[in-house]
């Protein structure tokens, strides 16, 4: 199977178990907006409560915050957003298809590193036990042809955004040869600015009435409550500030799903420090989430970072964490030394003082800030992905399952008794009264018991308990595990503690510590 064609059975398998419809479907969706269903928000809600423990509960100087969307319009005009919060867009004269110029450059130098992958492959053959890769990569005349290229396309691609040289990268994308995927031709308009921030009015009156912003990322609520959080909390630098919320982009290209939202969720934390402090804490923040995220255990291999080429206006450092998504490596988080560009232009713009007054040296200063910013919606897909599987078993019958690091995973357990009689629902019922004090539970009695374990797996719930005659004697139940689909005899009484030690959030949390 294709990658493109595991991407749609994702998608479809998304919709049809109720994880993620699209948003208004009666009304044939509305792009790049969808709607999270049952085991969706459920998915959703544990990465989130995942990711603010890690931080805010594991941390005694990291805590929370849930500010407002709407913001005073200033904060966008000091924060840059208003004048450079741009996007280089792009249209097929034929096609009358829109793009963004970088991501065609970028998804063109993708395909040159896929050319020397490919390299790298055949050379492997080639040489098998002999072979060295890192010679190879230094030597081989068609991977330093390939390289070469990329090296040049990136450095121009880089240099025209930093000048702000549209032309240039119109040129570029000429240069490169770069067809519409859709049309096939090189028909391309001028290159344009598009804002990426969505409008709307504040008051009841035309007249009256302000223009505000939909807040692009969350980071700014943040920022300006830098003072309140940290003279209420007596916290002392350096400290964080967490905080999980909506943000909303007019995307130009709005495609691969929940990859790229025009209303989507964000994990902030932004950690003050003090200056000339930064790049530590860069580095050591750099080390932390990608530890987090090897924590679910999706495999190493699905990671890697990306070190920035061209720097946001505010950053002097910035890095992604990057996923393997069936389309390929993309960003999932960044991590950006912000300096102390927020602060102080918050201060310039607002007249107001956002100093931090160090008590052990008397001296006031503006902080400097290392920022984490994943995207809720990216992780719930990286998540997904990752973990969905189509397998034929033994018998040679096939099955989908989600293997949702239980932690995670939208439901934790089921309950089934084998048959609808003999008393066997009202035990189970019993069962389901007490485990789901703990865990999220549900409780099924149609069907064969093999489909119920099926319609279990494709949710990824981790574990199925049968309730069968055998119970009415001994008080022992089968506990059926989601990825080896073995099945153990243990006692009700031990279920609580079993259960426990599989899905209890602090197994996973100690791996962070
Ligand atoms: P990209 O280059 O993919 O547009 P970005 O660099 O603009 O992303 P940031 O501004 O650094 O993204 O935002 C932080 C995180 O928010 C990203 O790593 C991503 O996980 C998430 N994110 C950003 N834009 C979107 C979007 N349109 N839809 C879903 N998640 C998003």
């Amino acid at each position: 199977m294709t990658q493109e064609d595991l991407f749609k059975n994702i998608i479809a398998h998304a919709k049809e178990y109720g994880f993620i419809f699209p948003s208004s479907d009666i009304y044939d969706g509305l792009g790049a907006v969808y709607d999270y269903g049952q085991n969706g928000v459920e998915l959703k809600n544990n990465i989130k409560k995942y990711w603010w423990d890690s931080l805010v509960r594991m941390y005694d100087n990291i805590t929370g915050l849930d500010s407002a969307v709407f913001m005073h319009p200033k904060v966008w005009e000091a924060s840059g957003h208003v004048s450079a919060f741009n996007d280089p867009l792009i249209d097929n004269k034929d096609s009358k298809k829109r793009y963004r110029a970088d991501v065609l450059l970028e998804d063109y130098i993708a395909k040159l590193e896929e050319k020397i992958n490919k390299e790298v492959v055949k050379g492997k053959k080639r040489f098998a036990e002999a072979f060295d890769e890192e010679q190879f990569r230094a030597t081989n005349p068609n991977v330093l042809r390939e390289k070469e290229k990329i090296d040049s396309v990136r450095g121009k691609m880089v240099k025209a955004l930093n000048d702000n040289d549209l032309e240039g990268l119109r040129q570029l994308i000429v240069d490169c040869g770069i067809a519409c995927p859709v049309s096939g031709t090189k028909n391309w308009t001028e290159v344009r600015k598009f804002n990426l921030m969505f409008s709307t009015k504040l008051g009841s009156t035309e007249d009256g009435a302000s223009q505000i912003y939909l807040r692009p990322e969350t980071a700014q609520g943040i920022f300006v409550n830098f003072l309140n959080v940290q003279k209420s909390g007596r916290m002392k630098i350096p400290f964080g500030i967490a905080q999980i919320g909506k943000a909303f982009r007019n995307e130009i290209v709005a495609r691969q799903f929940i990859f790229r939202m025009r209303e989507f969720e964000q994990m902030e934390m932004q950690f003050f420090v003090k200056p000339g402090e930064e790049m530590k804490w860069y580095q050591y923040w750099k080390d932390m989430r990608l530890r987090w995220h090897l924590s679910l255990g999706l495999g190493e291999n699905m990671y890697r970072y990306h070190d920035h080429d061209k720097l946001a206006h505010y950053a002097n450092a910035a890095c992604d964490i990057e996923f393997q998504f069936p389309f390929g490596f993309k960003e999932l988080e960044g991590i950006h030394s912000r300096t102390d560009f927020d602060l102080s232009r918050h201060e310039e713009y607002s007249g107001r003082k956002l100093r931090y007054f160090d008590p052990e040296t008397n001296e006031s200063y503006i902080p400097y800030v290392v920022e984490t910013s994943i995207g809720l919606d990216r992780t719930f897909l990286s998540v997904l992905s990752a973990s969905y599987r189509e397998e034929t078993l033994e018998d040679g019958e096939t099955r989908v399952v989600l293997r949702i690091p239980p932690v995670l995973a939208p439901v934790k357990l089921a309950v089934f008794p084998l048959i609808k009689k003999d008393g066997l629902p009202e035990v189970a019922h019993e069962i389901l009264k007490a485990l789901r004090l703990e865990h999220h539970c549900l409780y099924d009695e149609k069907d064969s018991i093999g489909k119920r374990y099926r319609r279990m797996d494709a949710i990824g719930t981790p574990y199925c308990i049968t309730v069968d005659h055998q119970t009415l004697e001994d008080k022992t139940v089968t506990l059926r595990d989601r990825d080896t689909m073995l099945q153990d005899r243990v006692a009700i009484d031990s279920l609580s503690g079993i259960l426990d030690k599989k899905l209890n959030s602090k197994y996973w949390l100690e791996k962070l510590v």
